[in-house]
């Protein structure tokens, strides 16, 4: 497997399945990783903490990195390039002013609670999809909004990359139940139990419930909301829904 970090590196891999991530990478993004592999194709991991998504209040600096050992992950399940491009890579000149597509706007989810946070993803991704030219991008179903953002985003781009196809990946899990994030290292093991409220809460088929063991579990509840699973507004009769929660245990998101 190689690692590059210039764009030029990529000519040879155009139409490859294609795993954006931030790195720290655990098991969730390998199970992305064996998805990706699935379609027969040479798979492409991307490792870049993108600036632009967080708010000046958030964790860029103190987000996790671990780049040799992610390159060693990436590897074991088989990816083909790791590509890990530098900020100047990314954004040569102002970040594009790109238009969201409704699933990031609409909703008032993550759209409310970090109103610059899919700006910032929509830019990243665009570029990425621009510079690797994949033919499958698999996102995790984890941060569900952001994967319906991405669709959208496609959708809307179609001429620009012309049949690129998306697939949801499923949560992965810790043993307790946790889903795995490279934000669990912040954790205590009391923290630890308590986010496991998270776990309880979708399963519920009420919000009223949802909030009720959140607040059990003292996790301070940023949305616990039951939305129709395409548009992520209200419910529809007889239409497939989805339990969205974000919470925050201290400074902890
Ligand atoms: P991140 O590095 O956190 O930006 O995540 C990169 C990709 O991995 C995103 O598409 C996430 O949804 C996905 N992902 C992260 N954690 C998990 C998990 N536990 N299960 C499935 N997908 C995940």
């Amino acid at each position: 497997m190689e690692v590059v970090v210039r764009p030029e590196e990529l000519a040879t891999f155009r139409g490859c399945a294609f795993v954006p991530t931030m790195g720290a990478l655990h098991d969730g993004h390998l199970s992305l990783i064996r998805e990706a592999k699935k379609t027969d194709k040479p798979v492409v991991v991307s490792i870049f903490v993108n600036p632009e998504q967080f708010a000046p209040e958030e964790d860029l600096d103190k987000y996790p990195r671990s780049l040799e050992q992610d390159c060693e992950f990436a590897e074991s399940v088989g990816a083909d390039l790791v590509f890990a491009p530098t900020v100047e890579t990314m954004y040569p000149a102002e970040p594009e002013n790109i238009h969201l597509p409704e699933a990031a706007t609409h909703p008032q989810l993550e759209d409310a609670c970090r109103p610059t946070h899919f700006r910032g993803v929509c830019v990243a991704v665009a570029r990425l999809f621009d510079l690797v030219q994949p033919s499958v991008t698999v996102f995790g179903l984890k941060d569900y909004q952001q994967y319906l953002v991405i669709k959208q985003l496609i959708e809307q781009e179609s001429k620009r990359w012309s049949d690129l196809q998306i697939i949801g990946a499923d949560i992965i899990r810790d043993d307790d139940g946790l889903a795995m994030s490279s934000r669990n290292v912040y954790l205590t093991t009391d923290q630890r139990s308590q986010a496991l409220g998270l776990h309880k809460a979708i399963r519920c088929t009420s919000e009223e419930a949802m909030l009720e063991i959140l607040d059990d579990h003292g996790l301070e509840v940023e949305y616990a909301v039951i939305r129709d699973c395409e548009t992520l507004l209200s419910p529809t009769e007889g239409k497939p829904t989805r339990a969205l929660v974000a919470a925050l245990l201290g400074h902890i998101r």
